[in-house]
């Protein structure tokens, strides 16, 4: 049995820094990680093509102006190699390896009412017991796959997009099915592409994608844009995804017709591109017309792009999707890929999925043959991390059942019946809507400024009021409500996973907001917290 002040769940970006800080602080502290390497999600996602849409100088740590100075990204949206590199060498420049235990997956944690603290066990039977939980556990850790029946007999490969073999694979020759066209089939189609000898993507619901204008950083680019790195962040923490995206802060009909096609087509092309898609108008995510708006824009563009009209037919989302209501993805020459005669797109959502055969995929209306099946079917998203782990606070309270009818929190960093236990970047918290590595550096900066003032105070259970969680809840289904977000199906709203609760997981009124939020909830003494 191990004894430590703080036990951290996951190390990736969140787990990495949440250990800098609490090492920082003097706590004692193990970070323990289920892979074996560090990274999280840029651990397990090497499929093909995976690289981050939020641009590579905003997803990365701004805790250290030397690291920012030191590290050099090559291009304006890294790739998942590069990343990987990077979180290895803040590992390594901050001496943070020793407290990482690889390998090591955590199973049960269960709140000790008596001594105040967690005690937690691991696949292998190792027990640590820790004042402090933090789940660093990442909201997109939990690959999720349709049961296929008859994959056992299918005589090819397949793969899953988060569960990637370390060596690779090789699609040189080969027939590829791909299903899922979420961000990581997007991203992983033009590459698949450019290998296999046919690729049929498989495709139930037609989202939007946008260009990413990737380009290779020179050296001068890379110069310029660090010398004005604090002001490039400053600028991030007050945009409302924690990333600066040039936000129009007019609404559509502050603007005449020739204005509106001008900011499309700004953020469209090569000045613009990725997510400054979705700060097109100030109104875009809550009034429907100007939605409807950039979503005619986006689908014009698919039938401009792809030539043939069968298939930039099943391409272009239909007019019930608003646009970003779904996860908007952001790729390099998908739509463009379409064009090369051996890539095909089957609708599977006229013509499900059926099983999967010895030589293939078959689909109400056919049979594909093929020599790998790709899986891009995406996660359990936000919630799937916690629930997989027997987790049980006060009174002996599962997550499971605190979470049966969805993920309450307070502030999205504290579940009521769990003390003494963070959740970073979790549900509740703007997370997946934000630049995630702001988020985390956010709430770590936040717990790590709570457990002062609890040491200071000689506080051992910390732990979110019933009534403060109600409301946070309350308050995320009224922010939730003033969007077009509900009126998509997507991950954001659980409706990927069959049985889960249909509610809009993230904090959705921005990072600026939600910043203020926990400002004054610290500065009102920690109002909605009990400590004792
Ligand atoms: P996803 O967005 O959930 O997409 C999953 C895809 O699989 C969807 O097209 C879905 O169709 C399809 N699918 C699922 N079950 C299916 C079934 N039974 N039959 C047919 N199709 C099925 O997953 P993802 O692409 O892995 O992305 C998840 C999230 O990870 C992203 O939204 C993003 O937040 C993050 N991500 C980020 C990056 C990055 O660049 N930073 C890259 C990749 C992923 P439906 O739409 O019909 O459900």
């Amino acid at each position: 049995m191990k004894e430590l002040d703080m036990l951290v769940v996951g190390a990736g970006f969140a787990g990495i820094y949440q250990l800098y800080k609490a090492r920082e602080a003097g706590l004692r502290v193990k970070v323990l990680e289920m892979g074996d390497g560090v990274g999280g999600t840029w651990f397990w996602n090497r499929y093909p093509g995976a690289r981050c849409d939020v641009e590579s100088l905003d997803y990365s740590y701004s805790f250290s102006r030397e690291l920012e100075e030191e590290w050099e990204w090559s291009e304006r949206y890294a790739t998942q190699a590069e990343i990987l590199r990077y979180i290895n060498h803040v590992v390594d420049r901050f001496s943070l390896r020793p407290d990482i235990e690889l390998n090591t997956k955590v199973v049960k944690a269960h709140f000790d009412e008596k001594a105040n603290v967690w005690e937690v066990q691991t696949e292998a039977g190792e027990v640590y017991r820790a004042r402090y939980l933090v789940m660093a556990t990442g909201g997109l850790s939990v690959p999720q796959r349709p049961s296929l029946e008859g994959l056992d007999s299918f005589k090819g490969r397949w793969h899953h997009s988060a569960r990637w073999p370390n060596e690779g694979v090789d699609f040189s020759g080969r027939k590829v099915v791909l299903i899922g066209t979420g961000s990581s089939g997007v991203q992983m189609v033009p590459v698949i592409a450019e290998q296999a000898s046919h690729l049929t993507v498989l495709q139930r619901t037609a989202n939007f994608s946008v260009p990413a204008h990737n380009v290779p950083f020179t050296p001068q680019a890379l110069k310029a844009a660090k010398a004005r790195y604090p002001e490039r962040r400053a600028m991030g923490r007050e945009a409302i995804t924690g990333q600066f995206l040039n936000a129009n802060t007019k609404t559509a009909a502050e603007m005449t017709e020739q204005e509106q096609m001008a900011e499309l087509e700004y953020r469209w092309r090569g000045a613009g591109g990725g997510f400054r898609m979705l700060r097109t108008f100030a109104d875009q995510m809550s009034n429907p017309e100007t939605n409807r708006l950039v979503a005619e824009f986006a689908r014009k563009k698919i039938h401009e792009i792809v030539k043939d009209p069968r298939k930039a037919s099943i391409l272009t989302p239909k007019d019930d999707l608003p646009f970003g209501g779904k996860r908007l993805s952001v790729d390099s020459n998908y739509y463009e890929t379409f064009n090369k005669p051996h890539v095909d797109i089957v609708d599977v959502g006229a013509e499900p999925l059926v099983c999967a055969t010895e030589t293939g995929i078959r689909t109400t209306k056919q049979d594909i043959d093929c020599d790998d099946i790709v899986f891009a079917t995406g996660f359990d998203a936000l919630t799937g991390a916690l629930k997989a782990i027997d987790l049980r606070g006060e009174g002996g309270l599962t997550i499971k059942e605190k979470w049966e009818q969805g993920p309450v929190s307070y502030l999205g960093l504290f579940i009521s019946g769990f003390p003494n236990l963070f959740v970073v970047a979790g549900p509740g918290s703007p997370s997946v809507l934000s630049n995630m590595v702001h988020s985390i550096e956010t709430h770590v900066d936040w717990i790590m400024r709570l457990l002062k003032h609890a040491q200071q105070h000689g506080v051992q259970r910390i732990g979110a009021t019933q009534e403060a969680e109600d409301a946070w809840v309350q308050r995320c289904a009224d922010e939730a409500a003033k969007t077009l977000y509900p009126k998509a199906k997507s991950w954001y709203m659980g409706d990927n996973i069959d049985g889960k609760p249909r509610l809009f997981m993230p904090f959705v009124a921005g990072v600026p907001l939600y910043r203020r939020i926990i400002e004054e909830v610290a500065s009102n003494n920690y109002q909605g917290l009990q400590m004792s």
